[in-house]
């Protein structure tokens, strides 16, 4: 499978449209369509890696740029008092999308905290 096939490929090229949040030359970031929280976006690299279980050593830095933009973009969007975040890989983690992304979501400060994660 090439990016060409997933859903978040066709939104990297624009031909279909997303409320983009944060944009530079190797990732995006852009409001999830289905939130499950206040505040609920995706950080995707432009590079077509399909899940986690996918990556290589020569992905690290690309890895890296990821994660350290996460609470850059919490914080801008208002969640200034912690979020959580979450990799769905393969089918077993209930994977939809085939094109590795990091959900980033949280309820704002004076909302109600998430619920705890039961694992199951
Ligand atoms: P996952 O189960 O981790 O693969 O999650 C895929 C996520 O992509 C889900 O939370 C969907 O709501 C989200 N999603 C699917 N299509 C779109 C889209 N066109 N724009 C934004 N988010 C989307």
């Amino acid at each position: 499978m090439t990016s060409n096939d997933t859903i978040f490929g066709k939104i990297i090229r624009g031909e279909i449209p997303s409320k983009k949040i944060y944009e530079d030359v190797d990732l995006l970031a852009f409001d999830d369509i289905h939130p499950v929280a206040d505040v609920h976006f995706l950080i995707i690299p432009k590079k077509f890696i399909a899940t986690l279980a996918d990556v290589t050593p020569e992905d690290a830095t690309l890895l890296g740029k990821m994660l350290l933009l996460a609470p850059v973009l919490a914080k801008e969007q208002g969640l200034t008092d912690g979020f959580r975040t979450a990799i769905n890989t393969g089918r077993m983690g209930r994977q939809d999308v085939y094109h590795l992304h990091i959900h980033v979501f949280g309820n704002r400060p004076g909302s109600v905290p998430l619920s705890t994660m039961t694992g199951a």
